[in-house]
């Protein structure tokens, strides 16, 4: 049986839209951007026919081969980046997305700079904080995150639009969705984006303002893209 892109979309977001009711917030409030990482690109166009238009990926290289030609046929979609962001990707991922959420080093924030200097292509910056102190997790820890934030903003110009974060798995997540919520807003940062197809409806309690959901729209992930799975591996800056 195929999946129904179009009603699961449809359902995830009236749940969003209930739970920022049942929290006082407006019902536009959060915006939900579908994770389509291993998913072949008919699959996007799927969604994209249901009149959806923001959309995440989590790795530069498999959106690289998915959505270029996807872009120039529908250019009113926006792209998200989610994943970790090598150094030596930064130029692609100017040229590609319309949101890097996940700067999270100076020397990548200086070559995205760089980049967008050079191209005058800003997509707009988000910063990953690793709520959890993950040693395996991407992120600037809280303790680092207000100089890093002042450093984006003051030294290289970025810019920046919000906090991303992705919960330890086993932890509950709310901590930390209220933590994301304290450093955006000490910092005047104004977007996001936390919760996932799993708690999702508690990031919204927290004050999301972008979802990242896959799972709940797509189903279970696919094998497109993942030879861009070694890569990723292989090469760290
Ligand atoms: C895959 C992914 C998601 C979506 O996860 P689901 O559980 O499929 O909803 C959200 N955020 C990030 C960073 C991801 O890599």
């Amino acid at each position: 049986m195929q999946i129904d892109i179009a009603q699961n979309l449809a359902e995830v977001k009236e749940a969003i839209s209930d739970a920022a009711r049942a929290y006082g917030r407006g019902a536009d409030s959060v915006r939900l951007v579908a994770v389509t990482k291993t998913h072949p690109p008919e699959t996007v166009r799927r969604a994209i026919a249901a009149g959806h238009q923001f959309f995440g990926e989590n790795r530069v290289q498999e959106a690289e081969s998915k959505w270029p030609g996807l872009k120039q046929e529908f250019p009113d979609c926006r792209l998200h980046l989610i994943g970790p962001l090598q150094r030596n990707k930064a130029a692609l991922a100017v040229s590609l997305f319309d949101v890097i959420e996940t700067v999270d080093r100076i020397k990548l924030a200086s070559a995205l700079a760089r980049h967008m200097e050079a191209t005058g292509r800003r997509p707009d910056c988000m910063i990953q904080v690793n709520t959890g102190e993950e040693a395996q997790k991407a992120g600037v820890v809280p303790g680092d995150a207000d100089e890093f934030i002042r450093a984006c903003r003051e030294d290289h110009g970025l810019p920046i639009t919000g906090l991303m974060c992705i919960p330890p798995v086993d932890e509950e997540p709310s901590l930390h969705f209220a933590l994301l919520a304290e450093i955006a807003r000490r910092n005047g940062l104004a977007e996001l984006s936390m919760g996932m197809s799993a708690d999702f409806e508690t990031a919204v309690q927290f004050g999301a303002t972008l979802v990242r959901i896959g799972t709940a729209i797509f189903g279970p992930r696919q094998d497109y893209g993942r030879a861009a799975e070694a890569d990723r591996l292989t090469s760290k800056d």
